[in-house]
């Protein structure tokens, strides 16, 4: 594969752009692979990617049944922070989250990482305190988070109303290096490198069963034929319950559809994202300088991949009290993803009751953020069929043992 680089833009541009190869290869399915990974969003390419570049397993096959990037990793609103209040979160987004830094020179593709900084308005006393525990917990944990005044919250958000009639900024947690990347080149800038490596993406092939023999995975079923493995890893977000299905067991995991939507594009605004958990949105403006907007996720389980009137009317309700100025703009376009959620908010990185076949899932309305760490840790799982030391909190045994980690605060309006 040819590298990105300024020399090759210069020499395309001298040749009309006629020489750019394909990002990634559309093979037909082999026969068998060492590792299938089902889902190619993001969690399942990192995972692909980490496989190969630090444990050199690279007989993989990611079989996608839509197009890569085309679940949550395409329908999020890209939020990248780690002030989360548990150790072992803490550890795995903060991973995530330095990976980001470097992830464009390292997948040599611009996914472009903005560390413009993430703040979460405080607006009640008891908000107050919940930030300040995160930003204690935070400093033990070697995650540089701050709680700021409604003074230095005014400075980096000129167009906030800090004085809202129901709900006051108290301050907020902040992060400086927290902030937001291009979701789509985060998916494909994986893509290209598996694909650079030899690994097989394969796309319209839906996984529609699990063959197993004495306890063992031997392969799946697809819409393209069977496909043999020695392991398999299972990283569908909100299809994880349906897999888990096939594969003979159950999770303790929830789909339900979460919506977000974008304003006409307007000059530049607001350079930090801004998370207001107690009216419940956050907003972020994209370099196009559309307002990216995400509220809550529905009340009922559902598989819906689409936005309604409803949640539009009340998460635009919520932000206008805090952001007056949006009362002006015209919505551009509203969508929705599925979601996996589990009970403590927080993902499962696991071992399941079949033998060579692991999970990736439960990353709920938060888990874009966490896509290097997250890859970085299962690849560990699935190379050594062991957790290593980011992973070993989030086995599915925590559910049985009582072992849960909260994280139902940290993860906020949950992004
Ligand atoms: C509106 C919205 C806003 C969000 N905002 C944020 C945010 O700001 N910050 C943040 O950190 N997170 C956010 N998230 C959450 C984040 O998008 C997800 O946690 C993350 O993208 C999950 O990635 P994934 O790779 O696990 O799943 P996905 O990207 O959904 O990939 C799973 C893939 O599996 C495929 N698949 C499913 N079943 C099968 C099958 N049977 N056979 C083959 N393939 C199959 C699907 O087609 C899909 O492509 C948001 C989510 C939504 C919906």
């Amino acid at each position: 594969m040819r590298r990105y680089s300024a020399f090759a833009i210069a020499r395309e541009a001298a040749r009309y752009h006629q020489g750019w190869e394909r990002a990634w290869r559309s093979p037909e399915p082999k026969k068998e692979y060492d590792v299938v990974i089902v889902g190619a969003g993001g969690h399942g390419l990192a995972t692909a990617y980490y496989l190969g570049k630090n444990h050199g397993i690279t007989n993989i096959a990611v079989v996608e049944k839509g197009w890569l990037g085309g679940g949550n990793t395409g329908r999020n609103t890209t939020i990248i922070r780690s002030n989360y209040l548990q150790d072992p979160s803490a550890a795995i987004y903060e991973k995530a989250r330095s990976l980001y830094e470097d992830l464009s020179q390292d997948l040599n593709m611009n996914v472009m990482f903005s560390p413009r900084g993430v703040m979460m308005l405080a607006q009640t006393e008891h908000e107050k305190r919940g930030y300040l525990r995160t930003a204690h917990a935070n400093s033990l944990q070697g995650v540089v988070t701050e709680f700021i005044t409604p003074a230095k919250v005014k400075e980096l958000v000129p167009i906030i109303n800090l004085s809202g009639p129901r709900y006051p900024v108290l301050g907020a947690l902040w992060q400086a290096r927290g902030g937001t990347a291009r979701h789509d080149a985060v998916a494909w800038g994986y893509a290209r490198a598996c694909s650079a490596m030899g690994m097989d993406i394969i796309q319209k092939c839906e996984v529609t069963g699990v063959e197993q023999s004495g306890g063992q995975v031997t392969g799946v079923e697809t819409t393209r034929g069977r496909i043999g493995c020695k392991k398999l890893a299972l990283v569908v977000a909100g299809h994880s319950g349906a897999l888990a299905d096939m594969a003979g067991f159950r999770l303790p995991i929830e789909s339900v559809a979460l919506q977000a939507l974008v304003s006409e594009p307007i000059k530049p605004a607001i350079d930090v994202v801004v998370m207001a958990n107690t009216v419940h949105g956050y907003m972020s403006q994209s370099d196009k300088g559309e307002l990216v907007i995400g509220g809550g996720a529905d009340g009922f389980n559902n598989y819906t991949q689409r936005g309604s009137f409803h949640h539009v009317e009340e998460t635009v309700r919520a932000l206008v009290e805090t952001f007056p100025i949006i009362s002006r703009l015209k919505m551009m376009r509203q969508w929705g993803g599925i979601v996996d959620m589990t009970g403590d908010r927080s993902p499962i990185i696991s071992r399941t009751p079949l033998g060579g076949c692991f999970i990736n899932g439960g990353w709920g309305t938060g888990g874009f953020k966490s896509i290097p760490g997250s890859g970085w840790a299962m690849a560990e799982l699935v190379a050594n069929g062991t957790p290593g030391p980011l992973a070993s909190a989030f086995g599915l045994e925590r559910f049985r043992e009582g072992r849960f980690i909260d994280e139902s605060v940290a993860a906020g309006v949950a992004h």
